[in-house]
């Protein structure tokens, strides 16, 4: 800004940061998707992804640096947590998502999902100030139908959405239909169980009147078997919901496996029978640990 005087661009320089996120590197996966790492001006690190697919373009950001939730089938969950972003960190993920989706395939993004590193209703004000802006008219003005937060059920907050009636989609991180099963890979369940979490969802829903989606990854042996699919049947018919089955992406610090395609379409099926919507999610960038789950800062 040459039209300031010398002296006061030193002393800007001097005094003020403009904590911006950066990118810092990205892989481009076989399948077309881009993990990308940004780098916070205090030299942590989170990733985000950007998700192409036939209908959609879709950014994946980060609310956290690390997670403090620990499940167990997440590799961000063994990374431990060190601070929330700042809702223009978040921001700033997105905007530079957007810049990559032009340069590399000329589309815009169509969707933004909350689902990468960290929980974001533990980031509460930072990530409602975020959708703030990427929603609103002074920053990119996207409907907020087109944005889905991903949540491993803070209760708590679950229920403050529904009160301040939001417009944005809300998923839950679920995984498992028992209280047994579920605290054992996600030892957030043990204060926020499935009875609390269901009546939180349909306060949810009456409050803002939109579909939840249940995320379900199925893990070889340890949440796919029928008995597993009934529970889930059960849990389903208490919410208003959708679920996505989404197929399991190994990570280095834990010995789960995917259930592979055959046994989740017959997961799938029981739940149809039982008239439940399904989709089956494929794994989207794992030959670069991009995919659901995979994200822990692997430069
Ligand atoms: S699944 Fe989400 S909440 Fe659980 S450890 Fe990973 S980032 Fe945290």
């Amino acid at each position: 800004m040459t039209n300031l005087s010398l002296d006061l661009r030193e002393k800007l320089k001097s005094e003020f940061v403009f904590r911006k996120a950066e990118l810092y590197s990205k892989q481009i996966s076989r399948d077309k998707t881009i993990k990308v790492a940004f780098r916070l001006w205090d030299g942590n690190m989170v990733e985000g992804v950007l998700i192409p697919s036939s209908k959609r373009m879709t950014a994946c950001v980060s609310s956290q640096v690390g997670c403090s939730l620990s499940c167990k089938f997440c590799a961000t969950g063994y990374l431990e947590r060190q601070r929330n972003l700042e809702p223009a960190e978040i921001y700033d993920q997105v905007v530079l998502l957007g810049k990559l989706a032009i340069e590399n395939y000329q589309i815009p993004l169509s969707n933004i999902v909350y689902m990468g590193m960290g929980e974001p209703l533990l980031n509460y004000a930072n990530v409602m100030k975020s959708i703030e802006h990427i929603t609103g008219e002074h920053g990119l003005g996207m409907s907020p139908q087109r944005i889905t937060l991903s949540t491993a059920g803070i209760v708590k907050m679950i229920r403050k959405l529904g009160d301040e009636e939001v417009k944005f989609n809300l998923a839950l991180s679920l995984h498992a239909a028992n209280d047994v099963r579920r605290t054992s890979i996600m030892p957030i369940n043990e204060s926020n169980d499935l009875e609390s979490l269901a009546e939180a969802l349909n306060y949810f829903y009456d409050k803002t009147g939109t579909r939840v989606t249940l995320e379900y990854c199925v893990i070889n042996d340890t949440n796919d078997h029928i008995e597993e699919a009934n529970e889930l049947v059960v849990f389903a018919r208490k919410v208003k919901c959708k679920i996505n089955l989404i197929e399991y992406n190994p990570i280095q610090f834990a010995e789960y496996k995917s259930s592979g395609i055959e046994k989740i379409e017959k997961f799938a099926s029981v739940l149809e029978k039982n008239k439940l919507i399904v989709n089956i999610r494929r794994s989207r960038g794992k030959d670069i640990d991009a995919a659901c789950g995979q994200l822990a800062n692997k430069l």
